[in-house]
């Protein structure tokens, strides 16, 4: 197995997959959009070159259906993984597109479902409120430009009101809906506590690792230092998110973030001079 680094914004450059692809390369793997900060990664440029090298590909696009677009043939991918419930469907259903010509073995044996790749029977209630949710980001697919619109104008107010602070991920190449800063001198952890007494829900690190108070190793990998990576706090943004939600956070955040700075002993001892008691 061999890991493709990604740049400052969390993508991988298409030539490093091309260089890293060796004889035995039998399988290329990468997310569509990463599920911290937001990147969209260059898959068709990559499916493009694992083709050429007669190499699968595949790509998790858990984050990016319903929020971006999406279709296999322009993504160059023989297999393509989709969840129900990260765009409003049920849990416990997802799909696996895969192109015809694959061959996949099972993991799971037994009752032969699925033809034969996934024993175990059919989640029906389940797939069948999967096509549902999918039926209707498909209708509703304009909301993610006002969604965007509600991303940006939250990510202007922030930058612009609390200093120290950074947008995780490139605006470019970014999901509709994920901001993720990091505030300097303060914890993550306490900002979500102090943002949920008020009504706010945000996280840090991903939500599935967040017990464990490690640094998020997506924010390690494109080069924050651990001190910073835990000052992270993720917002996801929504169909049911308005105007008044952004307004209302821009109010409250930086008050919060003022108010964790100034019982920060590393605030306190930052070195750049700013706001050092005289
Ligand atoms: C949530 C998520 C998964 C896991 O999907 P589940 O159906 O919740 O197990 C995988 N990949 C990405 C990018 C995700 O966001």
């Amino acid at each position: 197995m061999t890991y493709i680094p990604v740049d400052r914004d969390g993508r991988v450059h298409p030539s490093e997959v091309e260089e890293a692809v060796q004889e035995n390369t039998r399988l290329i793997s990468i997310m569509h959009a990463n599920n911290e900060i937001g990147s969209i990664q260059p898959i068709a440029e990559v499916g493009a070159i694992a083709a050429s090298h007669g190499v699968h590909m595949h790509t998790d696009a858990v984050q990016s259906v319903g929020k971006i677009p999406v279709n296999v043939d322009d993504l160059n991918v023989h297999m393509l993984s989709i969840s129900s419930h990260k765009l409003y469907g049920p849990k416990g259903v997802g799909c696996l597109y895969v192109r015809k010509g694959t061959k996949l073995t099972p993991l799971l044996f037994g009752g032969g479902h699925e033809r034969g790749l996934r024993s175990g029977t059919e989640n029906v209630s389940g797939i069948v409120g999967f096509g549902e949710a999918m039926r209707l980001a498909v209708e509703d697919f304009a909301e993610n430009t006002r969604i965007r619109r509600l991303r940006d104008k939250l990510i202007d107010a922030v930058l612009g009101e609390i200093p120290h602070t950074r947008l995780n991920g490139g605006k470019e190449h970014r999901l509709p809906n994920n901001i993720n800063f990091s505030f300097s001198y303060i914890e993550g952890e306490s900002l979500v506590l102090r943002l949920n007494a008020k009504g706010v829900a945000g996280s840090t690190g991903s939500a599935c690792s967040s017990k464990k108070l490690e640094a998020s190793h997506v924010l390690l990998a494109i080069g924050l230092d651990p001190v910073d990576a835990h000052g992270s706090l993720r917002f996801t943004l929504g169909r049911d998110n308005t105007e008044a939600d952004v307004e209302y956070v821009s109010e409250v955040l930086p008050v919060i973030v003022d108010e964790l700075r100034q019982m920060s002993p590393l605030y306190a001892c930052r070195d750049d001079g700013y706001g050092k008691p005289e």
